[in-house]
């Protein structure tokens, strides 16, 4: 590094960069395949597209784009409030979608060298914003069917300032249990970050939680189940002290105007809601029912395969030459050689994937 460049922080320079699944243009460019023939199953975005209410209110909030947004984004609050059931005092959404919200509660809530509890394998941002922010990330294994390790959570807790709790679980798809998310919420001084980016599609939310305990964060996104993930916007509810402090750092008009409108025509179609998370019911059963690979309950829009004896790496980058994205899962941390995620999509697209893997292992 340059002289004139000696204060980018050490931490950041040490920083492994996020591994995103592949673009379309990525593969097309490198297979010579047509854009239009890639099926994406890679990054868990919404196959059945976004709401259309939602592209209409994009179309109308277009000519308006000269105007900053609404600064606390109180319209989109407001809706928020109604479908989760919990008052706008107790809300925060963010541009840059729920990426945003933990970022912003990473600034508010690390302190330099204090550590961060990450239960492995599980999302991968969690560990690059802890380390950009001058935390410390405790890696704590799952055990068996990828349940956390509560006790080892709490023990390593001492000197933690957050815990990150992802359900259901990137990659895994499971849920965590009440009784360990309350043992944790209950043993512990530092905050608690539960990720619910796919919980639409789950049996169970833990939302209303956030009344109990004042140290638990719930975030949440546009991007998977109402299908925005090109938007990029995501919200969280959490104690009003809490939320009061958040928006004393939040970054000023973080939401743009057209993703604004879009959240709550989304939020208002609740047939696209309700059409998303049934394909995706369906679709794991499929998946779960005719893959010739043995596959890991699920609760939410992908599904965890083991690949065993080839590897994941192998086994997608031959999926790649026919067309298909999905996620080879080396890159999680403790997620081993043999995992690929596979995003749910439609019957005719979980199809093309089941009769293509299955010739292949
Ligand atoms: N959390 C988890 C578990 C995710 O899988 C993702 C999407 N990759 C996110 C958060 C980020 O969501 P957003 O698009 O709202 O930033």
């Amino acid at each position: 590094v340059s002289e004139r460049l000696k204060n980018l922080r050490t931490t950041i320079q040490e920083i492994n960069r996020y591994v995103p699944g592949k673009s379309i243009e990525e593969i097309a460019r490198e297979y010579g395949h047509s854009p239009a023939e890639i099926l994406k199953l890679g990054s868990n975005e919404n196959q059945l597209g976004p709401s259309r209410f939602a592209v209409e209110a994009i179309r109308q909030a277009a000519g308006s784009v000269h105007l900053y947004p609404d600064v606390d984004a109180a319209p989109l609050k407001r809706a928020l409030s109604e479908y989760t059931g919990l008052p706008e005092e107790l809300i925060v959404a963010s541009g840059g979608g729920m990426d945003g919200v933990l970022d912003t509660l990473m600034r508010m809530f690390v302190r330099e060298g204090k550590d961060v509890i990450l239960p492995t394998p599980t999302f991968s941002y969690y560990e690059i914003s802890a380390l950009a922010n001058g935390g410390r990330p405790v890696f704590v294994p799952r055990g068996e069917n990828f349940a956390i390790n509560t006790d080892q959570i709490i023990r390593a807790a001492d000197d933690a300032s957050l815990i990150f709790l992802c359900s259901p679980n990137n990659p895994t798809g499971n849920q965590v249990s009440e009784k360990d998310l309350r043992g944790v919420l209950e043993s512990v001084n530092a905050l608690v970050f539960l990720d619910e980016a796919y919980v639409e599609f789950a049996d169970k939310n833990f939302i209303h939680l956030v009344k109990e305990y004042d140290n638990l964060v719930v975030g949440r996104t546009f991007s998977k189940a109402f299908g925005l993930a090109g938007l990029r916007l995501g919200y969280a509810v959490m104690s009003e002290a809490i939320q009061r402090a958040y928006m004393k750092v939040a970054t000023p008009f973080s939401i743009s105007r057209v993703a604004e409108h879009a959240g709550i025509a989304a939020l208002e179609d609740r047939e696209h809601l309700k059409e998303s998370i049934e394909m995706v019911r369906r679709g794991r059963t499929q998946l779960s029912k005719r893959l010739n690979l043995e596959t890991y309950p699920t609760q939410a829009s992908f599904i965890l395969a083991e690949t065993y004896p080839h590897l994941a790496s192998e086994i997608t980058t031959k999926l790649l030459s026919k067309g298909i994205i999905i996620r080879d899962c080396t890159s999680f941390r403790d997620a081993g050689k043999y995992l690929v995620r596979i995003t749910v999509g439609r019957e005719e697209q979980n199809e093309r994937v089941i009769e293509l893997l299955n010739n292949m292992v």
